[in-house]
């Protein structure tokens, strides 16, 4: 695919034309002084733009819908939402609007999206304005994310617009161009179905079957084959996040997708201390979000986008909870084998392993992990080091070293495989502390920061001299750490 300027990248308009009724066409606010603030290159070429048109003057104009491209109908898309268990019945997109479609180099179908590109008549009382920290937080995760090999959005580029946004304090604004593989979420078919038109239901599901799950299509029921495949997408992709130590924060049915990819970078962190009920988002006051419930709330997400596809299960209601509960038992089966077969993979243990002898270990460890209050990525990591004889590392991390030796010489006896542990444990990923460091400098106009911390966790498994301290757990003073929505 040759890289060619976004004008001339064939745009379509296909959620804009098929469901009509959840896209209002408008227009991204103009901004006085867009200048770019991160590219990805990478992600511009299977785009098939070219990078060098996006650094400046239209290119720049075209990232942040200042520039059109011909075939381009913009949309604010309309959802619904379960914002922290209660329905937010008009949410839609209130500082976002969905460029269009264009065709990858692999032949996929991807949204361009805008984040911070003004108010829509979704904006309720929100400014329709977003800020350089937050934006930058989204790039730097997602892009994290993606090199893990964890289903996400993308980040394509921030441009900074020269708009001073009021928060707290006046701040910098800025608009995330987002590439994903679409904009469908929970919350859009519970708005869809909340209109009491079937057909557009029947439509919104027909159009995410064609663009995620095709093969539903032939199935004998293609509605319930949907939601089984939206069941082991989410089942699939929680159990990655859990691994990997990630807390999403902000798991409202609005935020979660019907691809299966991470969406909407809010209040995230990733896990310093292991802890189940570990809560970074300053408004989750009761822990609605925390670490170790995430499975259990995509879950109840689910039952939720079962309740908005129900008339398409079947005619009488009672059969058509009872396809959707049947299908919904699949989720804790799906999830507890991701996260089985993964977690025995963190530790160099062969898949096959007898549950018999990992399950023991597996919960064993968790205890003394969180017991010892050890740093999540740490730990995974220095265990491969463990693996290949060098046990100090992983043992400095306890409080009781003699109870960590125990676990450590089962472990060792089953013979672990350190490579591939290497595989699985990234060595970076985007550290709480490293990220705010990164943006403050950002926001104060340094972009140096951002740069290494984005070569250190897009390159996530290959540990590199010299990047020692994004390896590194925070420093004593800093935290307890907090996030925030809204921002
Ligand atoms: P989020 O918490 O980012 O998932 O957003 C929840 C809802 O609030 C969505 O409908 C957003 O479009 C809307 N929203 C968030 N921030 C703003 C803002 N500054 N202006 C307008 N709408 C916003
Ligand atoms: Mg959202």
């Amino acid at each position: 695919m040759t890289a060619v300027a976004p004008p001339a990248v064939a745009f379509g308009g296909r959620f804009a034309r098929e469901l009509s009724e959840l896209a209002i066409p408008w227009q991204a606010e103009e901004a006085p002084e867009p200048h770019l603030l991160v590219l990805n290159e990478p992600l511009a070429a299977e785009l098939g733009m070219d990078p060098d048109y996006l650094r400046e003057g239209d290119g720049v104009r075209f990232l942040i819908g200042n520039l059109v491209p011909g075939g381009a109908t913009p949309v604010a898309q309309a959802y619904a939402g379960h914002q922290f268990g209660w329905l937010a019945p008009r949410l839609g997109d209130g500082r976002a609007l969905l460029l269009g479609e264009i065709t990858d180099a692999d032949g996929h179908l991807r949204d361009v999206h805008l984040k911070g590109s003004g108010r829509t008549p979704f904006a309720r009382g929100g400014d329709g304005l977003a800020v350089v920290g937050p934006m930058l937080r989204e790039y730097i995760v997602s892009e994290a994310m993606h090199a893990m090999g964890i289903p996400t959005t993308r980040s394509l580029a921030v441009v900074a617009t020269g708009r001073p946004v009021l928060r707290d304090t006046m701040l910098p604004g800025a608009v995330l161009t987002r590439v994903a593989s679409s904009h469908l979420r929970v919350g859009t078919f519970q708005y869809a179905r909340a209109t009491g038109d079937l057909g557009l239901l029947r439509r919104l599901a027909d159009h995410a079957i064609t663009r995620h799950f095709p093969g539903a299509a032939e199935a004998e029921q293609p509605y319930l084959a949907l939601f089984q495949s939206v069941i082991a997408a989410q089942a699939a992709l929680v159990a990655q996040w859990m691994l990997v130590g990630f807390v999403h924060g902000v798991m409202n049915t609005d935020n979660m997708t019907i691809s299966g990819e991470t969406i909407d970078y809010g209040p995230c962190a990733f896990l310093d201390a292991f802890d189940p009920a570990a809560v970074y988002s300053s408004i989750d006051e009761t822990g609605r979000y925390a670490y170790g419930n995430q499975p259990l709330v995509a879950e109840w997400n689910l039952t939720r986008l079962a309740e908005a596809l129900l008339p398409l299960f079947h005619n009488e209601q009672e059969q058509a909870v009872a396809l959707a509960q049947e299908s919904l038992a699949a989720f804790r089966r799906q999830y507890s084998a991701a996260w089985s077969a993964g977690i025995k993979t963190k530790l160099g243990l062969p898949d096959g392993l007898d549950d018999d002898v990992a399950s023991p270990l597996v919960d064993e460890l968790l205890s003394l992990l969180q017991a010892a209050g050890a740093d999540h990525t740490s730990f995974f990591r220095r265990l491969g080091a463990a693996a290949r004889g060098h046990t100090a590392p992983a043992r400095s991390l306890f409080t009781d070293p003699a109870a960590f030796d125990a676990w450590a010489a089962r472990w060792s006896a089953l013979g672990p495989d350190a490579d591939a542990m290497d595989r699985v444990n990234p060595a970076y990923i985007p550290r709480n502390h490293l990220v705010e460091e990164a943006l403050d400098a950002a926001t104060a106009g340094d972009l140096d920061p951002l740069s290494r911390l984005l070569e250190a966790v897009t390159s996530p498994y290959d540990e590199r001299p010299g990047l020692e301290r994004f390896a590194a757990a925070a420093p004593k003073d800093f935290g307890p750490y907090r996030t925030f929505c809204g921002t």
